[in-house]
């Protein structure tokens, strides 16, 4: 999208990319290449890497450590990073919690966990989604009962992706029951995972990953320090984290990388002499997806630009995985049998990738509650 991009803006593109080379390890690249998820150690490997260069946190303001770029830069370093691939900064740290930190946070919980979370020398996670409470999120019934300097807490979360090997879980509790809004009822706190009466339990996805657990709270002791704002407010400072993480998911800078896969699956048919007509519906259906990406990008640039603001980030979400799974799709159909295949382009696990991709219109609130919320809050409709 050059409407966007000045000669300055190509240049960092340059400069990410030639970072990307010299420091990416390459059996990380490749991990990545052949459809893993970065692991523990390799978000550590590469988080740090990045945070020496002062990139760890892209749009995090530079007073915090963050990189403070404009919308340009933050986009051509995601789109890098997929392009690479390199795994982005870490999703639950960066992307998620800092900024809930940086605006609603104290200053001790600011000096403690914004450079650990930076450098991730700690990891965390999501702890929102409850058994009957996902798109229903404001129904949460894990309750923190105060008791002098701590909250008890108990009860259970679910889809807490990645609690199997982080250090902290961000939760939202249930702190008043008797609110008559139920919304009003709920608090954001940081809770230790080593906390004595934590269990973290793995679930396995339909692509055989365990990324998905179950986390029980049983009597777990949390300083009050840990309670992010005030007491209450959770609701307010999770929709603003919501904003942030649904941003996210639309994942322009993925979505290209997979269009450019797309395209190279085409050129490779071509070469293997596939029938024009053939190849000509792919094409088709490619430059639909392409042009849709194009529309999302400069709806992105807007939002980002002041034009508007987080409240249109459920569209991003929404349309973001409505490419991403139409992308694959064609992927998976080019690829024909070839798709279960462990050499193919587009990753030696595309159905994998392919079954992945089911989840994304699901996680961050599903599509049909992005288009509930654009509904009421943008529309107006009743
Ligand atoms: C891979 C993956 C990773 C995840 N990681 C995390 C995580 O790290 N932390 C976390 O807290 N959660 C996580 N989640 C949970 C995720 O946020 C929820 O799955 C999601 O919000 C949907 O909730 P649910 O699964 O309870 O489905 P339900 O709420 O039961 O919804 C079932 C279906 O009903 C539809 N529906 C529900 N209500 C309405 C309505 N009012 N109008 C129209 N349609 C409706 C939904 O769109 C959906 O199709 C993850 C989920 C997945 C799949």
């Amino acid at each position: 999208m050059d409407l966007f991009y000045s000669d300055e803006h190509k240049a960092f593109r340059q400069e990410v990319r030639d970072f990307i080379a010299a420091n990416l390890p390459d059996d990380m690249r490749e991990r990545l290449r052949a459809g893993g998820f970065a692991s523990k150690t390799d978000t550590e490997r590469w988080q740090r890497a990045l945070n020496r260069r002062g990139w760890g946190a892209p749009a995090w303001p530079t007073a915090f450590g963050g990189a403070g770029w404009d919308a340009a830069k933050q986009q051509i370093f995601a789109d890098e990073c997929a392009a690479a691939p390199a795994p982005p900064p870490h999703i639950f740290n960066i992307t998620m919690l800092g900024p809930v930190i940086i605006h609603f946070g104290s200053d001790a919980q600011r000096e403690y966990f914004l450079p650990k979370l930076l450098n991730a020398d700690i990891q965390v996670c999501q702890g929102f989604s409850e058994p009957g409470s996902g798109s229903d999120l404001a129904s949460l019934k894990t309750s923190a009962v105060r008791e002098g300097d701590e909250y008890v807490v108990n009860g259970q979360k679910i889809w807490t992706s990645q609690a199997h090997y982080s250090d902290w879980v961000f939760a939202l509790v249930r702190t008043d029951p008797e609110a008559v809004r139920k919304q009003a009822g709920i608090s954001f706190l940081l809770i230790d995972l080593k906390s004595p009466g934590i269990t973290v339990r793995p679930i396995i996805s339909i692509d055989g990953r365990h990324s998905l657990n179950e986390v029980f709270f049983d009597n777990a002791r949390v300083p009050v320090t840990n309670l992010v704002g005030e007491e209450n407010k959770g609701w307010d400072y999770a929709k603003f984290l919501l904003g942030h993480e649904r941003a996210y998911i639309a994942g322009i800078g993925r979505n290209k990388e997979r269009v450019a896969c797309a395209k190279a699956l085409l050129t490779k048919l071509a070469s293997e002499g596939h029938p024009e007509r053939e190849l000509a519906g792919w094409r088709g259906r490619i430059a639909l997806i392409e042009a849709d990406l194009h529309a999302l990008e400069v709806t992105q640039f807007r939002m980002h630009g002041g034009h508007a603001d987080m409240k249109l980030s459920p569209m991003l979400k929404a349309r973001g995985s409505e490419i991403f799974q139409a992308i694959t799709d064609v992927i998976c159909r080019m690829s024909g049998p070839a798709a279960l295949r462990a050499d193919g382009i587009g990753g030696p696990t595309l159905t994998k990738s392919y079954l992945y991709s089911r989840a994304v219109s699901i996680f961050g609130g599903s599509t049909e509650v992005q288009k509930n919320i654009l509904s009421a809050t943008v529309l107006s409709l009743p």
